[in-house]
């Protein structure tokens, strides 16, 4: 299908938040934590690079977000694009979505790894449930926690969802958590083993996460990861 895009405006250093439409239809269907595909042919070549929803379900517009990549070929391209401009993608697609409504849950993210929970957690918070969910969400610095207002609005709101940003890279006045997200990970698991983790971001780092939670025990099932390279 072909989207438009309707507006995009840098959110941190380097990455920008996007929202498009998809003129063809009225509702744009997709599980949230589901990813679309954009492709395009750059110097001949096919070129495809998906990217997670950040948004809500909502009419026939969706959000994403994504960080420039030095010499990337993808990203530069949608970091170039104006209002109006229009760009072939796929259905949305992917399984890392809610998998067990019912159990409580860690979302863990680096970076724009948070994307898909964005859509998660507007989407099903506030339907009544009372899953308890924490969302560690580790980036360097400050100025780099992606979606901040809307994390901490979602978790004023909503007593069963907990929002803890860890910065590896803390200034001065930060009194919050600091460091990697993998020790957080473990405080917020204590001695449970009846959670569901999910886990979103580079490679290094959901490749760490699972390998601590199996020497933990966790099943594999309760695993549930999406590496973004
Ligand atoms: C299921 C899925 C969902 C994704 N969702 C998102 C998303 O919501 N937001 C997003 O920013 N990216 C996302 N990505 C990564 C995205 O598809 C591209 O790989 C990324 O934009 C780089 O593409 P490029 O063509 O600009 O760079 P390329 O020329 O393909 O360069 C790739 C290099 O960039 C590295 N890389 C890939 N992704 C990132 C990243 N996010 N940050 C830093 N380095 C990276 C790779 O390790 C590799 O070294 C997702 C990937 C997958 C598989």
């Amino acid at each position: 299908m072909i989207v438009r895009l309707v507006e995009s405006r840098e959110i941190a250093a380097n990455t920008r938040h996007f929202v498009f439409e998809a003129p063809d239809v009225n509702e744009f269907y997709f599980i949230p934590g589901q990813f679309v595909s954009f492709t395009e042919t750059i110097g001949g070549k096919q070129i495809t690079r998906p990217y997670s929803i950040a948004s809500a379900p909502d009419g026939n517009r969706f959000e994403i977000c994504l960080n420039l990549v030095p010499n990337g070929f993808f990203s530069p391209l949608l970091f170039s694009m104006q209002p109006g401009d229009t760009l072939e993608m796929s259905q949305p697609l992917g399984y890392f979505v809610l998998r067990n409504p019912g159990r409580d849950a860690v979302f863990v993210a680096t970076g724009t790894g948070v994307t898909p929970f964005r859509s998660m957690l507007k989407a099903y918070l506030g339907q009544g449930d009372t899953k308890e969910i924490t969302l560690i969400f580790g980036v360097r610095y400050e100025q780099s926690l992606l979606y901040r207002a809307d994390f901490e609005q979602l978790a004023a709101a909503h007593s069963n969802f907990h929002f803890q940003p860890t910065l590896s890279r803390p200034g001065p006045d930060w009194t919050g958590r600091t460091g990697h997200v993998q020790p957080h990970l473990l405080e917020a698991i204590g001695g449970r083993r009846d959670l569901d983790v999910y886990v979103c971001g580079l490679k290094l780092m959901v490749d760490d996460v699972r390998a601590r939670l199996k020497s933990l025990g966790f099943d594999r099932k309760q695993i549930i990861f999406e590496k973004y390279d």
